[in-house]
């Protein structure tokens, strides 16, 4: 019964909120994310905040001692993308449509040979409250932009406490064991290039703890692209 309600809760209300976001777009007049300034166009900011979009370089991450990935982020940990990804404890898929315009406008992922995106999943319990994962939202449109199947092969085996509000000494505890392989989907990942996706890196902890899940698959390589980078 409990497997039940964790996989109909979630469609269920992805559902609602498709329906309530395409309603709220079609009858709001379109303002700036950030100062609220009313936009000519359908989009999330006016062109000075998108100006005010602080960019980063990207990083890399030892996982282990022989593997080790590249994170692409946008930007910083800072307004104006700060306030799209804090948005996420409501609805609000079309924010996730943007940062993923964004992410695609302004990394290298076009030129990136990966043959699979993946999203840091949310636990079921989290989904069902939020309606939606910010992450498999962006990876949505990321897997349309690049012509390449869109693949949930991590699952979330464990509540953990959100990232942002735990000392950093226990970041790496919280995760231990966060995630395990969809046995329904990992399979389509084996020895491909995976790009994994998230809003958010903070300490890399959540990263970490992906990338080593999937290594298993044994893939040909995995990128990260996330939306802002604690720097
Ligand atoms: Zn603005």
């Amino acid at each position: 019964m409990k497997t039940y309600i964790s996989q109909l809760y979630p469609f269920v209300a992805h559902i609602l909120n498709v329906v309530k976001e395409n309603v709220r777009i079609y009858l709001m007049p379109s303002i700036c994310a950030y100062c609220k300034k009313f936009l000519s166009t359908q989009d999330i900011f006016c062109s000075a905040c998108k100006d005010k979009i602080f960019r980063v370089v990207s990083k890399q991450i030892d996982i282990t001692p022989s593997v080790s990935v590249t994170v692409f982020a946008i930007s910083d940990y800072k307004d104006p993308l700060k306030r799209l990804i804090l948005g996420k404890s409501w609805s609000n898929s079309l924010a996730s449509h943007y940062m993923g315009q964004l992410m695609w406008d302004t990394l290298p992922l076009k030129e990136l040979d990966c043959d699979v995106v993946v999203p840091i999943p949310l636990h079921w319990t989290r989904y069902a409250y939020r309606g939606f994962n910010q992450a498999e939202e962006i990876a949505r449109v990321i897997s349309k932009k690049k012509n390449v199947p869109m693949c949930s092969a991590l699952k979330r085996i464990k509540k953990t406490e959100y990232q942002s509000v735990l000392k950093s000494t226990l970041r790496g505890q919280n995760l231990k064991e966060a995630f395990a392989l969809n046995a329904a989907q990992a399979e389509r990942c084996e020895k491909k290039h995976i790009l994994l996706i998230d809003d958010l890196m903070t300490t890399g902890s959540t990263i970490r703890a992906a990338v080593k899940t999937l290594l298993p698959l044994k893939p040909k390589k995995i990128t990260v692209a996330v939306v802002c980078r604690v720097v």
